[in-house]
């Protein structure tokens, strides 16, 4: 089996990732960065979207596992001090998986350059820059409303408790294949109207957004950023590809949720 280690910069990170380093040499792992089958990340949920990234290409083939140097997030597994642990899970690995959705991101630029496609972990979101967003938001294809405001935000369901969680979006089981859309300050009066609510979409369908003005956007994906191209259209659908999670131990989601959010203190 091929191993990656992916770290943070943090002082913590970089030194468990000598150690675990260490112990796969001396178990005879392969370290390989370039075609890994196992991407070992060590950080925060924010370490495991920047090596998602970076591994992209290799969706199909490839599995994560996350360390948490930190307090425990939505795709780390393992603390820091548990490495031990995760050394013998590897070796007794079968191929066993746990598969999330991704959002699908195609951006129609409007000087008719190729549209480009991005794969988002959490969400994917469209802001303006200097001055309100309008943008029509079509559902399926069909025109829905008008949004004026900040932003919008669109997410998946392992992406819920992020950015879309801030923004009162629903907290959604990955285990469920739909998008979630979520506004960002919008502006609602006797002129202008939009539902005001998050609005989770079907497996199926897909929300395209044309912005009124084609300048003066910033797209984020992830923790990526883009801008300084003139949008014509972004269509936003759940992935045909997946992310694969090396699953050796399976924490309940709503007990990650609580654990993250609520804790435990106060759960009774
Ligand atoms: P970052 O500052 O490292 O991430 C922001 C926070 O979001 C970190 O505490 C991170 O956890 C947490 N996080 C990431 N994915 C999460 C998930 N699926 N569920 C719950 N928490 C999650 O910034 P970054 O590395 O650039 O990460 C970009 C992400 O930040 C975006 O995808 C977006 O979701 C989030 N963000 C949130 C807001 C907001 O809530 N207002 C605004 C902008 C962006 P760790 O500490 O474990 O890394």
């Amino acid at each position: 089996m091929k191993i990656a280690i992916f770290a943070n910069d943090g002082r913590l990170s970089q030194i468990v990732s000598q150690r675990l380093r260490q112990k796969f040499k001396d178990t005879h792992f392969v370290l390989d960065d370039q075609n890994p089958d196992i991407v070992v990340t060590i950080g925060g949920d924010g370490t495991l979207l920047a090596a998602f990234h970076k591994y992209s290409a290799l969706l199909e083939t490839v599995r994560f596992v996350g360390v948490h140097t930190g307090h425990l997030g939505f795709y780390t597994d393992w603390r820091d001090d548990e490495i031990d642990d995760l050394v013998i899970s590897l070796q007794s690995d079968n191929g066993q998986s746990i598969s999330y959705p991704l959002l699908d991101v195609r951006v129609t630029y409007a000087d008719k350059q190729k549209p480009e496609n991005f794969l988002a972990l959490n969400e994917a979101t469209l802001k303006r820059w200097s001055a309100t967003m309008v943008t029509d938001v079509y559902i399926g294809g069909e025109l829905f409303e008008r949004f004026r405001g900040d932003g919008l935000c669109i997410s998946t369901p392992s992406g819920s408790t992020a950015y879309n969680k801030s923004l009162g979006g629903a907290v959604i089981h990955p285990n469920l294949k739909v998008l979630q859309v979520a506004e960002i300050s919008s502006i609602n009066n006797r002129v202008f109207r939009t539902l005001s609510s998050p609005m989770i979409i079907a497996p199926n369908d897909w929300v395209t957004l044309i912005p009124a003005r084609e300048s003066d956007y910033l797209l984020t994906v992830d923790q990526n950023s883009f801008h300084g191209k003139k949008i014509a259209q972004l269509r936003f659908k759940i992935s045909k590809k997946s992310i694969h999670f090396a699953k050796y131990r399976h924490m309940q989601f709503w007990q990650r949720v609580q654990d993250a959010f609520i804790g435990s203190e106060y759960a009774n």
